[in-house]
């Protein structure tokens, strides 16, 4: 049996005080219907950053987190046929569901009452190599680097299920709370396919980079956009800008909070907020479909996440980096 190393949550606590483990595990075996993937690369999601604190309670002890992996099939289970050693591929968040409950009949399988998280119920990709279920694996577009494709497979994937859930109109307008890994993507493919985007966040790195992509207007976190909105996604897990958000909406808007946590939501006065059928909608997970359209469309329109690189061995400085906003866009570990 051979070893690898593998990052843990230890004891969720705040992470400047480290609360990723480094230690050194046997290496996975694929069982029936898996692949193992040997890792290259590993993109950091806010989600590893509510997992290490402890604001998502763990699932089990000691889970390796990372869900946007990449790399390289090296080996196979028992029945695995959809992939060949040496195939790439992409994990994500969705690591496998029970395809028989009433969602997943619906084709709603982002909703499954048993589903399983890389990187919270099942190990993921902070580590040397995991193992995943070949039918929620991803093919990934030739063309992309593994460190640029890495972000695409949650803050992506996640962003673009935010977008159809803010339901903008065609040529209308959107604004973005926060703007992170998952809005810069988001942000690029709302400008492609032509909506007007205002960008509303704290932080220079982040509204340096929301300039750079060509957003038509950069402001701060409680500023009014400078048009009324048709819709708006809150990509930052702060509660209390849902009434801001909401605020800032045209009638018949609405508001998609995409995070997986949030603070709480202050008290709603319901005339301002809520009344002229604006609407306030959650996102939660993806389905299959999500992804594979998603990941179609940003090799499409050339969507390009802009990466900060970092040696798989310094997990926690990156998610402390993550928790500070000291970086615009979306860090990776490299193995
Ligand atoms: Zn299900
Ligand atoms: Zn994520």
């Amino acid at each position: 049996m051979a070893f690898m190393d593998a990052w843990v949550v230890d004891q969720p606590g705040p992470i400047d005080n480290h609360p990723l483990l480094r230690l050194q595990r046997d290496d996975p075996v694929p069982g029936p219907g898996q692949v193992r993937v040997k890792i290259s690369c590993c993109g950091v999601c806010r989600t590893d950053l509510h997992l290490a604190e402890g604001d998502l309670p763990p699932k089990r002890p000691r889970v390796t987190p990372g869900h946007e992996v990449v790399g390289v099939v090296d080996a196979v289970g028992a029945d695995a046929r959809r992939f060949m050693i040496g195939d790439r591929v992409g994990v994500a968040w969705l690591g496998k569901t029970d395809g028989s409950c009433r969602f997943c009949r619906q084709g709603r399988e982002n909703l499954c009452l048993h589903p399983t998280f890389t990187g919270w119920d099942v190990d993921g990709g902070y580590a040397a190599a995991c193992l995943v279920d070949e039918s929620f694996a991803y093919r990934l577009p030739d063309g992309l680097a593994d460190e640029t494709a890495a972000p695409l497979l949650c803050a992506g994937i996640i962003g673009y299920r935010a977008l159809q859930r803010a339901a903008v109109p065609d040529g209308g307008r959107l604004g973005i709370y926060g703007f992170g890994g998952s809005a810069h993507l988001t942000a690029q493919i709302a400008l492609a396919q032509g909506l007007r985007v205002h960008v509303l966040t704290r932080g220079e790195p982040n509204q340096a980079l929301a300039r750079e992509l060509g957003v038509d207007s950069v402001g701060g976190p409680s500023d009014p956009p400078p048009e009324p909105l048709d819709g708006a996604i809150l990509f930052a897990p702060a509660g209390e800008l849902v009434p801001v958000a909401l605020r800032a909406l045209d009638r018949g808007g609405t508001l998609a909070m995409a995070g997986i946590w949030s603070s709480d939501i202050p008290t709603l006065n319901y005339d301002e907020t809520l009344f002229q059928e604006r609407q306030l909608v959650s996102v939660t997970a993806n389905t299959r479909d999500d992804g594979e359209t998603f990941l179609a469309l940003a090799a499409r329109l050339g969507v390009r996440a802009t990466t900060v690189p970092y040696p798989m061995a310094d997990a926690n400085r990156a998610l402390i980096d993550l928790k500070h906003g000291r970086f615009g866009g979306a860090a990776v570990l490299h193995v």
